[in-house]
């Protein structure tokens, strides 16, 4: 194999762990970069920046950016007293493009799976109890993906739920089976929520 500068092999190696970028689009990606420096120079910039100021909010554990708190914790309008449970960060921002911005959300960092060693210590369940007496909570709606392991989670929260005053409902009827909810279109996600069917 022809010489390549050791620093262009750590590249490629480290692209290759990205979703979706396996051995050719990685090489194709880093050659890329090597020819227009200015994308390369906005891209380094942009992942210092994304890395030092986006974390994770303290109260929903979604993406919060230079602050502790985000801006949909702290907006007072979002009374309608409904908290959304999800399993990512970024499945706030597919809920809310259907949903609109009534809502509030809580992201227990993905679901039960002793396979994977998720194990209930590792999400973010064990504070919802306190959201719902500290922020008047209703209804809790379970929007996470319609699989074995999201229905264990959801079966587990019914649980540490039930002496509570709220009313629960999970989200994706008529769907099939195992599909992830990043994957649905717009509209089959909203059909879903409104389907959404009570629990408790
Ligand atoms: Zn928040």
């Amino acid at each position: 194999m022809s010489w390549v500068p050791s620093s262009l092999k750590k590249l490629i190696e480290n692209l290759k762990k990205l979703p979706g970028i396996g051995e050719r689009s990685g090489f194709r990606i880093a050659y890329f970069l090597l020819k227009d420096r200015d994308t390369l120079e906005n891209l380094i910039e942009s992942l210092r920046e994304v890395n030092e100021r986006v974390k994770l909010c303290k109260i929903c554990h979604g993406f919060s950016e230079d602050t502790d708190i985000c801006p949909i914790c702290t907006d007072e309008r979002r009374n309608s007293g409904v908290l959304c449970i999800v399993e990512r960060p970024e499945d706030v921002n597919i809920i809310e493009s259907v949903q609109g911005l009534g809502w509030k959300y809580h992201v227990i960092g993905g679901v039960l799976s002793p396979v994977r060693g998720i194990t209930l210590d590792k999400l973010n369940i064990f504070d919802i109890r306190d959201r719902i007496r500290k922020e008047n909570i209703k209804e809790i709606v379970m929007a996470l993906s319609p699989d074995v392991e999201g229905d264990a989670t959801i079966s587990y929260i019914l649980q540490l739920l039930s002496d509570m005053e709220v009313s629960i409902s999970r989200i994706a009827v008529g769907l099939p089976r195992g599909i992830d909810i990043t994957l649905m279109d717009p509209f089959t996600l909203k059909e879903s929520i409104l389907g959404r069917r009570k629990l408790k």
